[in-house]
């Protein structure tokens, strides 16, 4: 990885309340290169979201956040979880853009999504107005558009699913971010408009040098399109490392579990999710969270949170016994 875009370190979510803070994710650290494309998969629940939010501060009132996310900047860099309020509203849409899961939760039902993205463009060319149309026309045909003005003047409500995920990929992207953050952008999708959409992350990394965190539990997407991949569980990094190597060699059971599914698809028989708890886990502080799930879990697991361990080749993992 040459130049970083991101640099996450050792960052923690924790939701107070009254009797007991409860963690969301803990001590997530990685590194998004600029122009790559960094996937962070795993099954529902285990904090994704929240940690994509939470670099842009989108979080609850009763959360409390800890550790270091570096932005890279051409001239400065600045800590994204120590900024404040006012620097972050500077960085949300201009620096780092994003795509939320639910594209109509990030939209107003009553402007039209020409007015809508015309408020998203730089200032400079919101304040001219034949600039303005221009530019909004361009990233339009660039997301793959065809009747602009029909687009231009309709409201979210008028669209189609597939449409309105595309308005909401150019609301984060006009204002010219170097980071995307796409959290789940394909779920609600078809096979086309999926396909059309990947091919746009590609464009927009190798176009305007993008750097994209996408969030996604479709594995074989990640496996086909991303560089790096980001394994969480349970609100923690089981492993992290590129494509290349960790499809050949995984080094953690969770990891290996999830490309086993992804094999079953094309099995005969049809997918074979991951067992739930095989032996039930009572008690997870100081063992390891997947320990319950685990088919290679033993006394150790259930005792000792493993540590962090990584290769030369930058792979990282977290098991006491990783896969050879
Ligand atoms: S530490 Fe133990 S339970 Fe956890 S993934 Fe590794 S082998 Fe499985």
């Amino acid at each position: 990885m040459d130049r970083l875009a991101l640099d996450v370190r050792n960052l923690s979510l924790f939701i107070q309340s009254e009797s007991v803070d409860k963690a969301i994710f803990e001590d997530v650290s990685f590194c998004l290169g600029v122009s790559s494309l960094l996937a962070i998969v795993g099954e529902s629940g285990g904090g994704k979201s929240l940690l994509c939010k939470s670099l842009l501060k989108l979080t609850p009132a009763n959360a409390r956040l800890s550790g270091s996310a570096i932005l890279s900047g051409l001239q400065t860099s600045i800590d994204l979880i120590s900024c404040s309020e006012s620097e972050m509203e500077a960085i949300r849409g201009s620096r780092i853009g994003m795509i939320f899961q639910e594209p109509a939760s990030s939209m107003n039902p009553v402007m039209t999504c020409g007015e809508q993205i015309c408020d998203a463009l730089p200032k400079a060319v919101r304040a001219d107005k034949i600039l303005a149309r221009r530019k909004i026309a361009e990233i339009l045909e660039f997301v793959g558009f065809k009747d602009l003005n029909r687009i231009v003047r309709s409201y979210p409500h008028e669209l189609s699913g597939g449409m309105l995920q595309k308005v909401a990929t150019v609301l984060a992207i006009a204002g010219e971010p170097s980071i995307l953050i796409a959290d789940e952008p394909s779920t609600a999708l078809d096979a086309v408009n999926r396909f059309e959409l990947m091919e746009l992350f590609q464009r927009l990394r190798n176009e305007f040098g993008m750097s994209i965190l996408w969030v996604t539990h479709e594995l074989h997407s990640a496996l086909t399109c991303a560089d790096g991949l980001l394994v969480m569980y349970a609100g923690n990094v089981m492993e992290s490392g590129s494509v290349a190597e960790i499809a050949e060699h995984p080094k953690h059971p969770y990891t290996k579990a999830l490309l086993d599914v992804e094999k079953s698809f094309r099995e005969p028989g049809g997918p074979r999710p991951i067992p739930e708890e095989i032996l039930p886990t009572k008690k997870r502080d100081g063992g390891c969270v997947f320990a319950g799930r685990c088919e290679f879990t033993k006394p150790i697991c259930r005792n000792k949170n493993p540590k962090w361990e990584s290769n030369e080749s930058r792979q990282g993992w977290r098991c006491h016994f990783p896969l050879k």
